[in-house]
């Protein structure tokens, strides 16, 4: 569910129509809604509560980064899942307390380690044995100890699409549920190291509960072994992955209460605080990409609906054939016809949809490109020489621009011309 619907003949963001804010920042923007970052903050940490589970949860930033989105969240009592170093800083500087940061990822750097530490982290989720080492070394040396929890891959097949399974033993990600009891007697013995829980992470816009099910049961296994080789484990991080609705036709994904009921099934006995990591079942339906008619064109085979938005202001269609629902601005009860909804740039993967009934419009008149909030404006590019696009974010009847549209001289004054060529 989300704040984003028709009133009057024409769609709004909350109180705000979308037309007004297209007026006042150009085409094409993003536009996020607050009234629906909260209420998806409060229905999936009500339904922990019913259960009766602690949790901690940490919104993997990754999947919309912009301050004024984090500190929404932030100040509803959201923690943060965090990638790297830059994503850790904007966390802390959009009011996230350290002591609710998890990091994250396969790769992180000693210098990124030191960092995490001097801000005093909750938690780092250790990735590799190498990883173990580095974060070892660099913690003994600033005389501190870094609370530790390993990925473990499961080795369980999420059913999503392949580019966001992290889960099988094939992926980059985590250590071996096989090796874990190895890895975890190595951690208890190195300097600088507490260890203090176990985390897991399988993908994705993941549709249905079984996978989920799957890998939590193995874990919830190997921390009973753990427990008996002496080892505390007091966290449990299930990771993010819960997926929503993009296409209306498709089946509902699981509800924030179902998911919940089931970690309480089948880990709740372990009694450990339980983290969650979700990322785009807060931002996703939180978020429009509005975007204006340039032509309408008639192939000789179809028709194409030419817009302003392109592949590098939201590039999921392209990079993991996403759908996303297309609607006008303006209410119509025009007969939809099947078209190309594509952009400007110059590749055939520029395409938003294809043979996509839509009701008729022309030059100049808006469409809403829905469910955009997550790994949207984040995953933006420049290409061809396109201006990254304004953020906004509207609340209780106003709207504020969160981040500008770039300008061409912060776009094209980032090259320098080397001396030979800069006479
Ligand atoms: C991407 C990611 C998430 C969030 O995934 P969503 O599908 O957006 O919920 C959580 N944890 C980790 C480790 C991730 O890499």
């Amino acid at each position: 569910m989300d704040h984003f619907g028709y009133r009057n003949g024409e769609m709004y963001a909350e109180e705000v129509p979308l037309r007004e804010i297209a007026d006042a920042v150009g085409t094409p923007f993003y536009c996020y809604s607050s009234a629906t970052l909260e209420r998806h903050y409060q229905v999936f940490t009500e339904a922990f509560a019913k259960q009766g589970l602690d949790l901690l949860l940490c919104y993997a930033v990754k999947a919309n980064t912009n301050q004024a989105v984090i500190g929404t969240l932030a100040a509803r009592g959201s923690g943060a899942d965090v990638v790297s170093e830059g994503e850790l800083r904007r966390a802390l500087k959009a009011g996230v307390p350290a002591e609710k940061i998890v990091y994250s990822g396969v790769a992180k750097t000693a210098r990124e380690m030191a960092f995490a530490l001097e801000s005093g982290i909750y938690q780092f989720n250790v990735e590799s044995v190498p990883e173990l080492h580095q974060l070892s070394q660099v913690a003994s040396e600033m005389g501190q100890e870094a609370a530790i929890a390993f990925r473990i891959n499961p080795d369980v097949d999420a059913k999503t699409h392949a580019k966001i399974s992290t889960g099988k033993s094939e992926n980059k990600f985590g250590v071996p549920w096989v090796h874990a009891r190895d890895i975890y007697a190595e951690a208890a013995r190195l300097p600088g190291i507490r260890v203090v829980g176990l985390d897991v992470h399988i993908g994705s816009q993941l549709t249905q509960l079984e996978p989920f099910r799957e890998a939590f049961e193995r874990v919830a296994g190997l921390i009973e072994q753990l427990r008996a080789d002496g080892h505390e484990i007091s966290r449990l991080d299930l990771g993010g992955g819960l997926g929503i609705p993009y296409d209306p036709t498709d089946p509902e994904p699981p509800s924030p209460d179902a998911y919940a009921a089931m970690v309480k099934e089948v880990v709740g006995h372990l009694g450990c605080r339980i983290i969650i990591e979700p990322g785009r079942l807060l931002v996703g339906n939180a978020g429009i990409l509005v975007s204006r008619v340039i032509y309408v064109k008639e192939g000789e085979e179809r028709k194409f609906l030419i817009i302003d938005a392109a592949m590098n202001d939201l590039v999921r269609p392209s990079m993991y054939d996403a759908y996303h629902e297309i609607v006008p601005v303006l209410e119509t009860d025009e007969m939809p016809e099947p078209c190309d909804v594509v952009g400007p740039v110059c590749e055939t993967g520029d395409t938003f949809a294809r043979a996509r009934p839509i009701p008729p419009l022309g030059s100049g008149d808006l469409l809403a490109i829905r469910s955009a909030g997550a790994y949207g404006a984040v995953m933006s590019s420049t290409y061809n020489t396109r201006l990254l696009v304004p953020e906004v974010l509207v609340k209780d009847g106003k709207f504020a621009v969160i981040r500008p549209r770039q300008s061409y001289e912060q776009l094209i004054g980032l090259d320098q011309l080397p001396d030979w060529l800069a006479q």
